[in-house]
């Protein structure tokens, strides 16, 4: 054991777990596509003597590990898909598919997870079983959901269900975990407003669908301000406009897209109401017809208390009383792991990227003095939950 608390075995991983992780960066894959990298997973883990299922809510692999004779069990995840993005790394691992990049690091998490897999099956320092969960499609497409709906819970039962993502801006080897909302519920919303064409020149004739538009976009803009509780956090986008081919002719039709976010369903319920009314009078207003069509896409993520003090004593027992950040406000940003939330108490907590570019950009990549961090994160973790 060092002073930092990594174990010296884990130390030994790294270059593996950085070869591993540069093998997946190289070969990304979008949502449900992740053949390949779900292979490799899978191949890896069953090399280590691990019980591995693939095609689990898709392109999912779930790996299980036991030792002793506790009927406790413990999930912890990664997730397997890239983004549609161009790289503009540089780096000699960069990806080989036009297009599509790591750019949320998902190739360290899974190469993090792999390595926790080998240590722990090497050491089988714990007393119960462990499900390593690589989950398809985290971005946008709800993979995480596609494996509950799967059987992932009761196929493969487990007690807690914990998640580590990397964020930039962290010093590498500082941990962030807290109780309660970490990310917020992401909604999707596309409205159709009807208008009558007729000639710019002669406005008076038809019905302007832009003008309306464009009093919606503003008026949209009020039910944050003005019917959200101040002390409730929410956000109300309209970030795709699309209506009109012509200089001098008024369009039909203008369609809107958009997302909402907020921490609480009473929040949601209230922002989806008063959109639908909104709509309604702003589109009568102007003579137009507005449609609303308002989805419910991604709950919000929210920290058992239980299982965020697990989560923070492991950090703590890694990286060290005072580099565990347990006050970060939680993201309106959105995670596919709420729904496995949803379904069993967890936690999900973030590992330092240190001072690399932000996430989702084509100059992000994982930060490889990370991996030994979130592999001991996980091993001292399962030691504690799953003790001998
Ligand atoms: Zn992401
Ligand atoms: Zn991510």
């Amino acid at each position: 054991m060092t002073m930092t608390g990594i174990p010296e075995r884990v130390r030994t991983l790294e270059e593996t777990m950085s070869s591993w992780r540069r093998e997946i960066h190289a070969h990304p894959e979008l949502a449900f596509e992740e053949h390949r990298t779900a292979a490799f997973v899978a191949e890896q883990l069953g090399a280590m003597g691990l019980e591995v299922e693939t095609g689990v809510g898709g392109t999912g692999v779930v790996a299980t590990l036991r030792h002793g004779g506790s009927a406790r069990a413990v999930g912890l995840r990664a997730e397997l898909d890239a983004l549609p993005i161009a790289e503009a790394t540089g780096v000699p691992y960069a990806s080989r598919t036009p297009g599509v990049m790591h750019a949320c690091g998902h190739d360290g998490h899974c190469a993090m997870l792999m390595g926790a897999a080998k240590h722990l099956s090497d050491a089988l320092g714990f007393d119960g079983t462990i499900r390593f969960i690589f989950q398809p499609a985290e971005e946008n497409e709800a993979g995480g959901r596609a494996m509950i709906e799967d059987g992932l819970f009761d196929r493969f039962p487990v007690d807690d269900v914990f998640a580590l993502h990397n964020e930039p801006g962290i010093p590498v080897g500082v941990f962030s975990v807290r109780p309660g909302p970490v990310t917020a519920a992401l909604d999707l919303f596309e409205i159709r407003v009807e208008g009558e064409t007729c000639h710019a020149a002669r406005p008076h004739t038809g019905a302007d669908a832009i003008a309306c538009s464009a009093a919606l976009v503003t008026a949209l803009q009020t039910i944050v301000t003005r019917d959200v509780d101040p002390i409730d956090p929410a956000v109300l986008s309209v970030t795709w406009i699309e209506g009109g081919n012509s200089w001098n002719v008024l369009p039909a039709a203008v369609r809107l897209r958009g997302t909402a976010r907020a921490f609480r369903r009473e929040v949601q319920d209230v922002i989806e109401a008063r959109m639908g009314e909104t709509v309604a009078g702003v589109c009568a207003a102007h003579g137009c017809e507005g449609r609303l069509d308002y989805e419910r896409r991604y709950p919000p993520t929210t920290n058992s208390t239980a299982a965020a003090r697990a989560a923070t004593d492991a950090a703590r027992a890694v990286a060290g009383p005072d580099r565990v950040i347990v006050d970060r406000p939680p993201t309106t940003a959105a995670e596919d792991f709420a729904f496995m939330l949803q379904a069993r108490p967890g936690c999900y907590g973030f590992v330092g990227n240190g001072d690399t570019a932000p996430l989702h950009t084509p100059e992000y990549d994982f930060n490889d003095d990370a991996l030994v961090w979130g592999a001991s994160y996980w091993t001292k973790l399962v030691e504690a939950l799953l003790p001998i």
